[in-house]
């Protein structure tokens, strides 16, 4: 069996909160309980949101915090070709459509959409005629996985059987073998218009390549799983087995958010805290 591998993989959009403190520190104990591997990693590559020294503050926070990681940090957006190539490997399987949607489109097909969300979250692929119009305008598109193909491909029983181990808990308490059922998440989109990849593809892809044996993060990424789930299958890729935590709550009981303004661990720090403190708050 490999080595116990587990990573924490924020995303820097802004500077981290005691949300993912906990995370972190959740991660990593389990890690250095075990003798394992803890593996810090940057999911950039959303060039609208992500930004430099956010990422150094990732650094900063969790060096405060008292934690270390294994290896070099990996940081998404040096790698888009690693992720242009899965994307490469699924089209030329069939299993991808070009989408010209806006979002707006999106937005608008959910709400005439007579089956709710998740049918207008599977757009399907423009007629044939409109595409090759589209293309021909040069204008924009993503790479849509379609879940009729990916069944196809699959076979259905090894659809049926898509599932991962849960050593946490979902929101409503699921936990053991959980049956993935991609279908409640559409027809994900694999390679933005803007970053020639996406969050499901680039997570699930360096979760393989990192040999990451326990995804440990917080259940707001619960449902998640069941699309990663399907793109592990469809690329031959081990499953993780998961253990997800439930989410710091402020004291009005909602989830910590970096929208919301919830305190960084950079304003904590500068306010004179001991890190020793935050982490006896958070329970370790
Ligand atoms: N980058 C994701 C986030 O910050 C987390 C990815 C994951 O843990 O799977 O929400």
């Amino acid at each position: 069996m490999s080595a116990f591998t587990t990573r924490f993989a924020p995303s820097p959009t802004g500077r981290l909160h005691r949300g993912h403190a906990l995370s972190a520190l959740t991660a990593w104990t389990a890690a250095r309980a075990g003798g394992g591997r803890f593996i810090l990693r940057i999911e950039d590559i959303d060039p609208t949101r992500c930004r430099p020294e956010f990422e150094a503050g990732v650094v900063e926070d969790l060096t405060w915090l008292g934690l270390d990681w294994d290896g070099p940090i990996r940081r998404q957006s040096d790698h888009l070709q690693d992720y242009a190539g899965v994307v490469d490997v699924l089209g030329r399987r069939g299993l991808l459509y070009r989408c010209f949607r806006t979002r707006k489109d999106i937005l608008d097909a959910i709400g005439d959409a007579p089956h709710g969300p998740a049918e207008a979250a599977r757009p399907g692929p423009h007629p044939a005629e409109e595409e090759a119009t589209l293309l021909a305008e040069g204008r924009p598109f993503a790479w849509r996985l379609s879940l009729d193909r990916a069944r196809a491909a699959l076979g259905v029983r090894a659809w049926s059987q898509l599932a991962w181990v849960e050593e946490g808990a979902g929101p409503d308490g699921e936990r053991g073998l959980i049956p993935a059922r991609p279908e409640t998440a559409g027809d994900v989109v694999l390679a933005r218009k803007d970053a020639g990849t996406a969050y499901h593809l680039a997570v699930t892809h360096d979760d393989a390549l990192q040999a990451v044996t326990h995804v440990i993060r917080g259940h707001d990424l619960f449902e998640a799983t069941h699309v990663q789930v399907l793109i592990q299958a469809l690329m031959g890729w081990p499953t993780p087995t998961y253990r997800h935590h439930p989410l710091l709550l402020d004291a009005s009981g909602r989830r910590l958010a970096k929208r919301d303004k919830a305190e960084t661990l950079q304003s904590i720090r500068e306010r004179g805290v001991d890190p020793a403190r935050v982490r006896a708050e958070l329970g370790f």
